[in-house]
């Protein structure tokens, strides 16, 4: 059996993690299609990340009538209770330079915020990447799967690869290291992402196996 899937996501470095996690362990039973470039971005304003991914991934199906894969991730960092999270990509919306530059204007953002309540130890600025993952099916079936990464923030932006709070997020697999050091081939071991997509993948094989 070989089943189709549309993504959600056209971040072709988001499709590429996905295809390669998909093709280890799933072979040729699953494809991968692209989103179809037709279908408007979607308003993502759930209140929770699977929230957000349902509605990546119904948009896809709707217009589809073909299943598709949707993910949201979200940075909850321990001292600033809920001000992150589902609102991760906005959470520097209120400063001019969100608008150029919306990495790098949260990035200074969090730096501030932990600072300004005197959170100076690695102790204080624990957090931890949470990505969520959805297959939906035009009848209505769903898959869901959770995948999640701890770590501390660093003191300082370091390291020059990834996107986003790469440079801010040390994981504790490599406590003294950002992901941004570490780079996308360590990073993928185990990323939020990476995990979510696995968990996804084997829960996919055995829907295609059944
Ligand atoms: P999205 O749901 O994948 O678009 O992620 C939402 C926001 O979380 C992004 O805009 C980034 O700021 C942040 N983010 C998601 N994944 C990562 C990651 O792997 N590293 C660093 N930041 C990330």
């Amino acid at each position: 059996m070989n089943l189709e899937i549309h993504c959600a996501s056209a971040n072709p470095d988001k499709v590429r993690e996905i295809e390669d996690l998909f093709r280890e362990h799933l072979g040729d039973t699953v494809t991968l299609l692209p989103r179809p470039t037709e279908v408007p971005d979607v308003d993502e304003n759930a209140d929770t990340l699977i929230g957000n991914a349902r509605l990546k991934a119904q948009a896809i199906v709707d217009a589809t009538g073909k299943p598709a894969v949707a993910d949201d991730t979200g940075l909850f960092v321990d001292a600033l209770p809920g001000e992150l999270g589902v609102r991760t990509a906005r959470y520097a919306s209120d400063r001019p330079e969100h608008a150029n530059d919306p990495y790098g204007a949260n990035r200074q953002k969090l730096l501030e915020s932990l600072e300004s309540q005197e959170c100076l130890t690695p102790e204080s600025r624990r957090a931890r990447f949470v990505t969520v993952a959805v297959v939906m099916w035009p009848d209505g079936r769903e898959l869901a799967v959770e995948g999640e990464c701890r770590g501390t923030i660093a003191l300082t932006e370091r390291g020059e690869h990834g996107f986003g709070f790469d440079p801010l997020f040390m994981p504790d697999e490599f406590p003294d290291q950002t992901f941004a050091e570490l780079g996308d081939d360590v990073k993928n071991c185990i990323s939020h992402r990476a995990r979510a997509f696995q968990e996804l993948a084997r829960k996919l094989r055995d829907v295609s196996t059944a």
